[in-house]
């Protein structure tokens, strides 16, 4: 169980954040079966459900301030594991379209039973990210990709941005270490430019949210299979 309803809302209002019953409920819902569900398939080394709150749940949901979503675009979470960020951004943005894609088919099928708890629309994809970004039915259609704790920044841009339309863009919470002058090669080369950084601290901890607007489409040769990525970084 999170603390209650009024420890929660507190915590999330000294982010600038406004939590509503319904959604405290819903993370609450979610706490619960990630900690049970934990019992059989690793999903998470968090287990604290106060930690949960910060480390899993308002970091996610940051995004939403720090990003600039109108809360009604299409978002495809790449390797989003028990569901970060885009399952607690969906609680909070309920018109958000979300698509979890995990190379894990545990991961997911845990996904489809949250979701199914929580009365959560979302699109449920098991397969790299390398192979169905290069699917027709996937490749430059949404407005957002997103992903958090996957890879370095230019193995992710790799990744994630063959999933955006152009005038869309890719978003990648990260950690205070990554270096995006290393990304900026392969950012170029897939058709992106960084938009837009944003630092900022979560329990004392760096945060940043590094965005890419898409200017051009991507060569149809990206990504690569995942033997040449992990070879050499573009
Ligand atoms: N995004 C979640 C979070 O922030 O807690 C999960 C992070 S976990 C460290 C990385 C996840 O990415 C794992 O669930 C893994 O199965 C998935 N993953 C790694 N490489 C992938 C790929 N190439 N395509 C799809 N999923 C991938």
């Amino acid at each position: 169980m999170l603390p209650d309803y009024v420890f929660c809302r507190n915590e999330f209002s000294k982010y600038d954040l406004e939590l509503n019953e319904i959604a405290y409920n819903k993370l609450n819902i979610y706490c619960d079966f990630l900690i049970e569900y934990n019992n059989y398939i690793n999903l998470t080394a968090i287990t604290d459900p106060v930690e949960i709150l910060y480390k899993h749940f308002i970091d996610s949901i940051l995004m939403c301030k720090y990003a600039d979503l109108s809360g009604k675009e299409s978002m495809i979470d790449v390797g989003t594991g028990a569901g970060f960020p885009s399952v607690p951004l969906k609680i909070f943005l309920s018109e958000l379209k979300i698509t979890l894609l995990d190379s894990l088919n545990k991961r997911i099928e845990f996904l489809k039973k949250l979701c199914d708890k929580l009365e959560i629309d979302a699109h449920f994809i098991h397969g790299r990210a390398e192979d169905i970004a290069k699917m027709p039915e996937y490749r430059e259609k949404f407005d957002i990709s997103c992903a958090r704790a996957v890879a370095n920044l230019s193995t992710l841009s790799e990744l994630c941005i063959p999933f955006v339309k152009v005038g869309g863009r890719f978003i990648s919470m990260k950690g205070p270490s990554e270096d995006i002058s290393l990304a900026q090669n392969a950012i170029n080369i897939l058709g992106g430019i960084v938009s837009h950084e944003t630092k900022y601290n979560l329990e004392n901890e760096e945060r940043r949210i590094i965005e890419i607007k898409k200017i051009s489409q991507t060569a149809t040769k990206y990504p690569r299979n995942s033997s040449q990525i992990k070879k050499k970084s573009l």
